[in-house]
């Protein structure tokens, strides 16, 4: 599909404080803390919240399988200066779906009109 290839899934990462430049955050140095301890794996790399949505108009007629911009954003809050920052950000695409018995995916306005 034409949409698809229009966007590429691209991986932003920010690796330390945009306020302070420190790269400890709190749950990251929790995670070292179980990592030490054995009850978490070394690569995995947890954060404070992850947010995600797709950008799209509401009411707007989108077909089913069209692939919509979406967007993951991981974030993390700074041990230094407590600044919640975006850790990473993924740019990606979301395909509208309806399953038997779910509810179509919930698109928050994310926008308005000028
Ligand atoms: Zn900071």
């Amino acid at each position: 599909m034409e949409d698809e290839k229009a966007i590429e899934t691209k991986l932003l990462k920010f690796g330390h404080c945009p306020s302070c430049g420190a790269t400890d955050t709190v749950v990251g140095r929790l995670a070292r803390s179980a990592k030490d301890r054995g009850l978490m794996a070394e690569e995995w790399e947890p954060c404070m919240q992850v947010i995600q949505g797709v950008v799209a108009q509401p009411h707007k007629v989108v077909l089913m399988g069209q692939a919509m911009p979406a967007y993951i954003i991981r974030t993390d809050v700074c041990c230094k200066c407590g600044a919640v920052y975006a850790m990473d950000i993924q740019l990606t695409t979301a395909q509208q779906q309806v399953q038997a018995g779910r509810t179509p995916l919930q698109l928050v306005p994310n926008g308005h009109h000028k």
